[in-house]
């Protein structure tokens, strides 16, 4: 069912088997096979997350290769309702161990916003991790770009930008290094720190042993038409084709509501057991939170292996089902 500010009063009182923070390719895959399980799970998502902003999935088995982000999103809702999960538009602030259940803090609404409290025996992290991007003064500019010819992510872009004139958009001299295997794709790179970190005499040099030009102006704006990126305009005035770019900024994680429970971290990742399990036993974590590859196969596999391992535990303590005449 789907819960909002009017109905969700009716689930406080009751205890989810899973609470899934996140209705992303991870959380939805998640829900799929814990409701196929015949466990009881509620998603709570927060809105425009990463398979939000991915505009084409290209290397998904199966579907075609221009399938937005956006329809995964809308058919795994669908999918999950039609099982009989519930599906909460909120912002999970919270979330508190109390020993037998947890205590998902949730904020609803941007305007007069409510903040209930839902109670699950496991919870499984899937809120994932959205981009950074260069700033600029006017941000629209940059997402007209981002997501289209202007990439954040080699890995499933890198065969879009084979062989083209590509811009490298950094803000650490050691993001510079992302060069180095972006030359797999392409040796036609232009390297964008808009002047934010110093860069050592050793790393020029080898970016010039290369032939990757340094451009270290700040940046004014993006320039093309139709999301179709085809340069970069500098404060300085001067301009720099490019027919496409990547963004090696790192990442901004969505974590906070963990923070409150004794994990095991690995930088801002969660680290898991082969069953996305965390240090925390009915804690699960999931895709791009996790260590590992951030890919939408992945973090569909990693929905799988959760809710495997959470049905297994829960069934092992259930007495059985005996047919009675
Ligand atoms: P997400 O899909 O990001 O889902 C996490 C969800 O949690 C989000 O919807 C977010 O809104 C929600 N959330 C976060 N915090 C909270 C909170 N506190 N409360 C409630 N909800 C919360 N991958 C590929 O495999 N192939 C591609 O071609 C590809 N192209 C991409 C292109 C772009 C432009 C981008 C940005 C990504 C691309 N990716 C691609 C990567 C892919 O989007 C991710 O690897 C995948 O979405 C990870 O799934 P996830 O479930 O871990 O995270
Ligand atoms: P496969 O898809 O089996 O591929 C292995 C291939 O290798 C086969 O095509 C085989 O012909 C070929 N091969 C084997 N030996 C050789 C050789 N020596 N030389 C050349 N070729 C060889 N999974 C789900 O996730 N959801 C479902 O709903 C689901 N339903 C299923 C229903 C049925 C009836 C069956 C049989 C399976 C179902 N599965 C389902 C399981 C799913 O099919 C497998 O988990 C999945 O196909 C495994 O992928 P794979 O690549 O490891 O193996």
């Amino acid at each position: 069912m789907k819960l909002s500010k009017k109905n969700l009063d009716q689930r406080l009182e009751h205890v989810y088997d899973v609470v899934i923070v996140g209705g992303g390719a991870g959380g939805l895959a998640a829900a799929v096979y814990l409701q196929r399980y015949r466990l009881s799970c509620l998603v709570i998502e927060k809105g425009r997350g990463r398979s939000f902003w991915m505009q084409d999935l290209r290397n998904y088995l199966g579907l075609p290769s221009d399938t937005p982000g956006r329809t995964l999103l809308q058919q795994g809702q669908q999918h999950v309702l039609s099982l009989g999960a519930d599906y909460l538009a909120g912002f999970v602030e919270a979330v508190h161990d109390e020993g037998e259940t947890f205590a998902v803090k949730v904020k609803v609404g941007k305007q007069d916003s409510i903040y209930p409290v839902f109670r699950s025996k496991y919870v499984v992290a899937a809120s994932g991790i959205i981009d950074r991007l260069p700033h600029l003064e006017d941000m629209q500019n940059v997402y007209d770009y981002a997501g289209y010819n202007l990439h954040v992510c080699m890995i499933c872009d890198g065969y879009e930008i084979a062989d083209k004139q590509c811009g490298l958009f950094v803000e650490t001299e050691a993001a510079i290094n992302t060069a180095f295997v972006l030359n797999w794709f392409t040796p036609y790179i232009t390297v964008f720190t808009q002047g934010l970190c110093d860069v050592s005499d050793a790393m020029r040099q080898k970016l010039k042993d290369h032939g990757y030009p340094l451009v270290e102006a700040p940046i004014d704006r993006l320039l093309g038409h139709d999301h179709e990126m085809t340069g970069v305009a500098l404060a300085d005035g001067s301009t720099v084709e490019l027919e496409t770019g990547l963004v090696a900024m790192g990442s901004q994680y969505f974590n906070e509501y963990l923070k409150g429970l004794d994990l095991q971290w690995s930088g801002e990742n969660l680290v898991t057991d082969s069953m996305c399990r965390t240090s925390h036993p009915r804690l699960f974590a999931i895709g791009d939170l996790k260590e590992g590859l951030n890919q939408v196969s992945i973090a569909v596999a990693d929905g799988t292996l959760a809710a495997t391992a959470i049905w297994r535990e829960i069934r092992r303590a259930s007495a059985p089902r005996r047919w009675e005449s």
